[in-house]
């Protein structure tokens, strides 16, 4: 069990050696929930009760101090932490569950597809039956083995110059794995989203590891650390990621392209039928729309060009900030799709941070002022009501639009029906919520 008051990128390879994860901050769409989730891992996030301490490596709850090394258990269902261990059982997909599964293909009208940032979550997908991948967190690509480095290089380089030579290490890597995404999802659409969070939670924030890439990158700690503080911001979620990174930097949108496209033309050249589709995220207006969507072509015309090969790609955007719900008309001109992210839509609509949230809501919850978790199941009175206008104004301008949800709701049932009847193409979710999201959409078009 990995115990930690939070998760930050930094745990990840913490969170894939653990067999569950255990947060005292964070909710429904934080860090360890999403990762987790990714992961098929148990995870409790935001028991705000617990204390951890991290010199002692102790946690207490329920009025006992846990050393590393004591045993409890998790129930990631119902938020429950139990002392001692609980015998597990694995569950079993046998007959009955297959039957299911082929009754709600028989019924569905709306796609199930999967959130899923590597080759082995989407096989796992494909194998619980997702037809496509709704949204590949590229982010999520950058922090296994040695990539953190290059990435730490690229944000720390003093110049255009300085990013373009750390970028140009991470290309080969981030073909790869969309090579082996797309082999994966063959036949299927792919949704890759460009890179999406703040910088610095990219960079070391202890004085061991700055020390370690200051000596990599031949500067000084003192340099290192003035940038890391330069990167701090008072509000990430609001501040300077999404599609506001490639504005400022056009060479990561652009190195994220030729990954993409390369790694289509390649698994094309050996019999795959891939679909690309490029995502930019946190769009707010048609110039930001407008500004990636030509970096993303004029690099993909430059490998056509270089390879004298070319494949369909498509362009679109995620619809998270609320005002591109309310100006999707004019975003669908540049769109070849939208992607509803419910989860920064809720946390903007409501104003309700994503992480500091679920210190509150649970008092909210408990003296009747919400009846869910708005982060949980999608709150169709008010986000619901951007979501249709999104739908309504962006198929306006383009009725062939393709529409879809990649935010957790798009593994919720009430969430999932809702979608479903607002005529959407597909709903995303992670691995293993894929059969519950697929049975919600049949009974959504059994209940039309
Ligand atoms: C969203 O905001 O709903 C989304 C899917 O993006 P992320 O959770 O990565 O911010
Ligand atoms: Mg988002």
């Amino acid at each position: 069990m990995l115990v930690r008051i939070e998760t930050s990128p930094e745990d990840l390879r913490g969170m894939a050696v653990a067999q569950g994860i255990l947060t005292m901050r964070g909710g429904m769409t934080s860090h360890a929930a999403v990762v987790a989730r990714g992961m098929g891992k148990c995870c409790v996030s935001g028991a705000g009760e617990i204390r951890v301490d991290y010199k002692e490596k102790t946690v207490e709850m329920g009025g006992k101090v846990y050393k590393e090394g004591d045993w409890i258990s998790l129930n990631g269902s119902t938020g429950e932490v139990y002392n001692g261990q609980v015998p597990t059982t694995e569950p079993e997909l046998g007959g009955d569950f297959g039957a299911i599964m082929n009754l709600a293909s028989k019924y569905t009208k709306t796609l199930v597809r999967t959130n899923a940032d590597s080759p082995r979550d989407a096989k796992q997908a494909r194998h619980f039956g997702a037809q496509g991948i709704g949204l590949c967190r590229t982010e999520h690509m950058f922090f296994e083995g040695d990539r953190i480095k290059a990435v730490r290089e690229m944000i720390l380089a003093s110049d255009e110059e300085g990013r373009r030579v750390a970028l140009a290490k991470l290309l080969p890597m981030q073909r790869g794995d969309f090579e082996g995404i797309f082999e994966a999802m063959d036949g299927y659409g792919v949704t890759i989203r460009l890179l999406d969070p703040p910088l610095h939670e990219f960079v070391p924030h202890q004085t061991a590891t700055q020390k370690v890439m200051a000596e990599e990158m031949g500067i000084t700690l003192e340099e290192v650390k003035a940038k890391v503080d330069s990167l701090e911001e008072f509000n990430p979620m609001l501040g300077h990621r999404g599609c506001r990174l490639g504005i400022t930097y056009p060479e990561i949108t652009e190195m994220q392209t030729r990954a993409i496209i390369e790694a289509a033309l390649a698994v094309k050249a050996r019999g795959i039928d891939v679909h690309p589709e490029i995502m930019i995220p946190l769009v707010g207006s048609l110039k930001e729309i407008q500004n990636q969507a030509d970096v993303i072509n004029i690099t993909a015309a430059k490998v056509f060009e270089e390879t004298g090969q070319s494949v369909p790609y498509k362009v679109g955007t995620m619809i998270e900030v609320p005002r591109a719900a309310l100006v999707a008309n004019q975003i669908a001109e540049v769109a070849d799709f939208f992607s509803f992210g419910t989860n920064d839509l809720t946390q903007m609509t409501f104003g309700f941070s994503r992480d500091d949230a679920p210190k509150f809501l649970k008092f909210y919850k408990e003296h009747g002022i919400i009846k869910t978790d708005p982060f949980e199941v999608l709150d169709q009175e008010g986000v619901g009501q951007l979501v249709r206008m999104g739908v309504e104004k962006g198929r306006a301008t383009k009725p062939e639009l393709k529409v879809g949800i990649c935010g957790e709701h798009g593994g919720e049932p009430s969430s999932v029906k809702f979608c479903a009847k607002l005529g959407m193409n597909y709903v995303s979710c992670s691995p293993y919520r894929v059969p519950i999201a697929r049975v919600a959409a049949a009974q959504a078009a059994i209940e039309e």
